[in-house]
């Protein structure tokens, strides 16, 4: 199958065939990253600027090394050092960085929207590193190979997703990227986290974290995002972890075989216990490795790679 995509905006605009496309691409992608010498020719010559106006551990150091690996060049500007803490538009912004020939640029935005916004405006590739509240496709993207990898599938699988749903593009993302593989997806979280209409994902809701993992295969929790509330939306962060944490004894009454995932940064203690983040069910790490392996399978398809040859 051809990947024709120029960009990786949200998990809407990519279909079934691309989705199984990426994630196999990325399955292929692992393997280099297990070599004592970790680095493929493939994108030589190649340029990716990341360009990240909001903090980000994970994603930003994600996508240098799977650039890298593929032998591109990097470029990382952040908000502080750049020209925008003078004024400056993301449109000029954008105009400016298209001068230089970038062939991708990541971008990470507190506005919803600012991918698309850039990728209409520039002839590189633009990879959509979190906007906002809206979406995060490449944490969707990863965290599916991280099922797939364990489970075999996704079809047919039950998954919760807990916490606070409301400001979460992680969980919009893993929503409407779940439910397209033929999941079965449930939120949880309290009334105030949760966003109106989020059912017409085709997700269901609850707002009682037991009935959410009693039957789940993997339970996915989520950070509060207090950098998105205005007011905190809960009594106090002890009655949250209380009510919503996931800790041991609450995960006695999951399945056996339940996946725990958290696309991090984890708040220890609030809405996941130490115990369980570091215990037997936890794929936190593994979700960590696999989005290098993602974003290496992104880079290599938006640089028009399935028309080519091998990664290697
Ligand atoms: N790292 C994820 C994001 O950027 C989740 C989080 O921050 O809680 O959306």
């Amino acid at each position: 199958m051809q990947f024709n995509k120029k960009d990786i905006l949200d998990m809407a605009s990519l279909s079934v065939e691309e989705i199984n496309l990426i994630l196999d691409t990325a399955d292929q992608m692992k393997e280099i990253s297990t070599r004592p010498i970790k680095k493929v020719p493939t994108l030589r010559g190649k340029t990716v600027i990341l360009f990240f106006y909001e903090p980000s551990t994970r994603t930003r150091t994600s996508f240098d090394i799977a650039a890298k690996r593929l032998s591109a060049d990097t470029h990382s500007i952040s908000a502080s050092t750049s020209s925008i803490v003078k004024g400056e538009t993301l449109i000029d912004t954008a105009k400016n960085l298209e001068a230089m020939r970038p062939d991708v640029i990541v971008i990470r935005h507190s506005s919803a929207g600012a991918p698309h916004l850039m990728a209409q405006l520039v002839d590189a590739s633009i990879i959509n590193g979190g906007d906002g509240m809206h979406a995060h496709p490449t944490q969707a993207l990863l965290d599916m190979m991280t099922v797939r990898e364990h489970k075999g599938r996704i079809d047919g699988l039950r998954i919760a997703i807990v916490g606070d749903i409301a400001h979460s593009r992680v969980a919009r993302s893993n929503c409407i990227g779940f439910t397209k593989m033929g999941a079965d997806v449930m939120v949880a979280g309290p009334p105030t986290m949760m966003p109106m209409g989020i059912e017409t994902l085709g997700v269901s809701v609850t707002h009682d974290i037991d009935e959410a993992i009693r039957n789940a295969d993997v339970v996915m929790m989520l950070r509060i995002q207090r950098e998105r509330q205005e007011s905190f939306l809960f009594p106090t962060l002890r009655e949250y972890s209380i009510t919503y944490g996931l800790n041991t004894k609450r995960l006695k009454n999951a399945k056996k075989e339940v996946m725990i995932m958290h696309p991090g940064p984890i708040n220890r203690g609030v809405e996941i216990s130490p115990e369980v983040a570091d215990g037997p069910f936890s794929l936190i790490l593994d979700q960590v490795t696999n989005g290098v392996a993602v974003r290496m399978a992104l880079l290599y398809l938006v640089l028009g790679g399935a028309r080519n040859a091998d990664p290697d």
